[in-house]
């Protein structure tokens, strides 16, 4: 069924699961789930640690695509280190769960990520830039985070975040937060200005000074 025939329903995304198969990774041995988005075309995926579908609040990050950062070693953000936390601890707890999101650049793809960089090598901070070039300050959504919570029976987390709206959104999916866990790390002067940014302008917890 195409969801050209089928628009989702407000507020709740048409997701379809694919496959699921074994990622080994160097902190544990975890399961990866695929699903596609029909409307858009997207892969998103998740990775799940342990048995998640018991009821029991579930160590968890949702994290959005950032190829510069979870790939390419990138100090001017602070998505790699953070996943890589987060992964880090779901091991050390042996249950838990990430969402990957690909919504890269906060929703604007890669491309305009890399226009926007330019910005803000000339002085633009990160939500100047995402507006100068026509897009909001964070064009994420959450909405995805349903069917794939849906999917794996997950239904309490314990979100590893420092952003309020990834709490709130959840718990308009009627998802507890049993707890929410700040990711604090990697500060370094290539992501100085942008940690600012995230805190004064998108709402996120950081300490000033860390
Ligand atoms: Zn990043």
């Amino acid at each position: 069924m195409s969801s050209l025939d089928l628009p989702a329903i407000q507020g709740e995304q048409a997701l379809e699961y694919v496959d699921s198969c074994a990622l080994p990774t160097t902190w544990a041995n975890f399961t990866m789930h695929a699903f596609i988005d029909p409307a858009s075309g997207k892969e998103h995926i998740a990775l799940s640690l342990g048995d998640i579908a018991d009821g029991q609040p579930v160590l968890a990050r949702i994290h959005s695509e950032c190829l510069t950062g979870d790939a390419l070693f990138s100090k001017r953000c602070d998505c790699g280190p953070q996943l890589e936390l987060a992964m880090q601890k779901i091991a050390a707890e042996g249950r838990g769960l990430i969402l990957y999101l690909r919504q890269e650049g906060r929703g604007i793809g890669l491309l305009a990520k890399v226009q926007a960089y330019h910005l803000q090598d000339e002085g633009a901070d990160t939500v100047e830039a995402n507006q100068r070039l026509g897009f909001a300050a964070d064009q994420r959504s959450y909405s995805l985070c349903d069917p794939m919570l849906k999917h794996l029976g997950v239904t309490s987390v314990k979100l590893m975040t420092n952003n309020p709206r990834k709490v709130s959104a959840l718990q308009s999916m009627q998802i507890t937060v049993a707890e929410q866990i700040p990711l604090i790390i990697a500060r370094n002067p290539y992501n100085e200005r942008y940690l600012a940014t995230k805190a004064t302008k998108l709402g996120h917890m950081l300490a000033p000074e860390l």
